[in-house]
């Protein structure tokens, strides 16, 4: 058939991005999903709280400890992991029907998650966002001030914690600056899509 294509990629790809908080991850995946039409942002189910800038639906779903316990019984998760004192998870059904319908799907999730996610998703393309120094971080947390004091100290001490399983990630970028640290991350994914295994 002389019309039909030369490669053609029936399935999506799965991206996790991972990285300390305040690293920015959100901010970049914002970017990249605004710039590929082909790519969506799985959104968690989490039991902490929203920020006052947050809504359900939009940076996650948020729900009870017991609705969340429930899904876990029912194999709902694709990952879960307790971050900071509170449960995350990917809805598995989700980010699987995203996939198998050929849309590339984001996952911003901590360690502990990608570690699951890499035992069934070996293809999939795992990035490290860090911030340029731990003072830089400090001064980030601080200034969202959206934590406890208390809180804030214990996302510092993971931040030195998990800045240690960089080197489980193929890919680290710094995120000295928002733009292009985006710009970065959106050519590993462009240069992933072309790797002759992929298509
Ligand atoms: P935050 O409370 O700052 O929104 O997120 C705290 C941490 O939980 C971040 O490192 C974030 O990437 C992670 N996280 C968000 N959603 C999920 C999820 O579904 N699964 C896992 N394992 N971690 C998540």
């Amino acid at each position: 058939q002389l019309t039909e294509p030369f490669f053609e990629r029936e399935k999506g790809i799965l991206i996790v991005i991972s990285g300390p908080s305040c690293a920015g991850k959100g901010s970049v995946c914002k970017i990249i999903c605004r710039k590929n039409p082909d790519l969506r942002l799985s959104i968690s189910e989490t039991t902490r709280q929203p920020r006052n800038s947050e809504k359900h639906g939009r940076e996650y779903f948020y729900i009870s400890k017991e609705s969340f316990e429930e899904r876990i019984k029912k194999g709902q998760y694709l990952e879960y992991a307790t971050v900071y004192e509170n449960y995350y998870g990917t809805p598995k059904d989700y980010v699987e029907n995203l996939l198998e319908s050929g849309f590339d799907v984001i996952l911003e999730i901590d360690i502990q998650g990608a570690a699951k996610v890499r035992t069934n998703y070996k293809e999939g393309i795992y990035i490290f966002i860090v911030p340029p120094s731990m003072q830089e971080l400090r001064r980030r947390i601080e200034e969202r001030g959206t934590e406890s004091k208390e809180q804030m100290e214990m996302r510092l001490n993971c931040a030195y914690e998990e800045m240690k399983n960089a080197d489980d990630y193929s890919y680290i970028v710094i995120n000295d600056d928002l733009n292009d640290a985006a710009q970065r991350v959106q050519s590993i994914i462009t240069a992933e899509k072309c790797r002759t295994e992929r298509l």
